[in-house]
């Protein structure tokens, strides 16, 4: 008799091979691009996975000896938002664009949005790992149920991947500017916090630089994004990775939801990832011009969405969390 529990574990090994071929491309992808582009990239290790396979950032910054303030960027946290890690290797693909060559863009399909960790025995997989940072942990918005989408974890942190994005960003905490992380579907630029409706101490400056990006977005294809606090425009949660980067004194944090609003919802049909791109980029572009100008006030290159390039005091730094 077939159980329960065997189709559990077949659908697993199922997901672990497609995980395993989906960041296998993004690795090669992240390899290829770093080697073609090996004066303004560098790959670096983050961090070990829950399966012990290995993460890697990619550092994008013009060649400089002194220290840059950082933009952090993270895509699909959340596995099954795919539309969201094809948007970050969209977004290197358009900063180096100006330097050289084109990068073939690869497709993923994805099943779930929970990275791949056993509990329970190994009867149940997967802690969402935007519950799992160390922000209100387990207060609101989350599950203790292991088999639950939004099961936050044993503990804070409990889950390698976030102590790896965790640890990255503590240790460089004090330059780091902006947390962005990229998901799926809803479209919406939310602010911190989830966890609390309390408003953070900046966030009539947050709020200003969001609707600016939303109404950049939105001059493209008029794509209309909502913007505001997660708890006040969208729903309560807590130990996500925005409210946690804010808490520990990042000033500029927000998740972006893409595309769309649900018809098809985290199956976003291929036609709609190059608008997607397209408008999300000049929501991000304003965001890091704001926080450029913000920080270095009349430096000679910045980046812009009418031309994009590098600013000589800011890196970017992303990251693909694939579980
Ligand atoms: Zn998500």
């Amino acid at each position: 008799m077939v159980t329960l529990n065997d189709i559990q574990n077949r659908v697993s090994v199922l997901y672990d091979h497609a995980f395993a071929q989906r960041q296998l491309k993004i690795y090669q992808w992240m390899t290829q691009i770093q080697k073609s582009n090996s004066e303004l990239v560098t790959q670096h290790y983050l961090g070990k996975t829950t399966e012990n396979r290995t993460m890697y950032y990619l550092q994008i910054s013009q060649p400089s000896d002194k220290i840059k303030k950082i933009i952090w960027m993270d895509c699909g946290i959340h596995a099954r938002e795919w539309i969201s890690p094809a948007f970050c290797q969209w977004f290197v693909k358009e900063l180096l664009r100006m330097q050289r060559s084109k990068i073939k863009e690869s497709l993923h399909h994805i099943i779930t949005r929970k990275n791949r960790s056993p509990h329970m025995n190994g009867t149940c997989y997967g802690t969402d790992l935007n519950r799992n940072f160390n922000s209100s942990w387990g207060s609101i918005g989350v599950s203790d149920n292991c088999s639950s989408e939004i099961f936050c974890g044993s503990g804070p942190e409990s889950e390698p991947e976030t102590r790896a994005v965790a640890q990255f960003i503590k240790k460089k905490k004090s330059d780091i500017l902006c947390y962005l992380t990229i998901h799926s579907y809803g479209q919406y630029i939310l602010t911190p916090y989830g966890s609390t409706t309390r408003p953070p101490s900046n966030n009539e400056e947050l709020m200003h630089v969001a609707e600016m990006a939303a109404a950049a977005l939105m001059g493209k294809y008029g794509t209309s994004y909502k913007v505001g606090p997660t708890s006040l425009i969208l729903y309560s949660n807590s130990g996500s990775s925005r409210d946690w980067a804010h808490m520990i004194g990042i000033p500029f944090s927000y998740t972006f939801e893409l595309r769309d609003k649900g018809t098809h919802g985290f199956v976003l049909p291929p036609d709609q990832i190059q608008p997607t791109c397209e408008e999300t980029m000049l929501a991000v572009t304003t965001i890091i011009d704001y926080v450029d100008q913000k920080y270095f006030p009349g430096g000679a290159v910045m980046l812009t969405a009418s031309s994009l390039g590098l600013s000589l005091c800011l890196s970017v730094v992303l990251t693909w969390t694939v579980s």
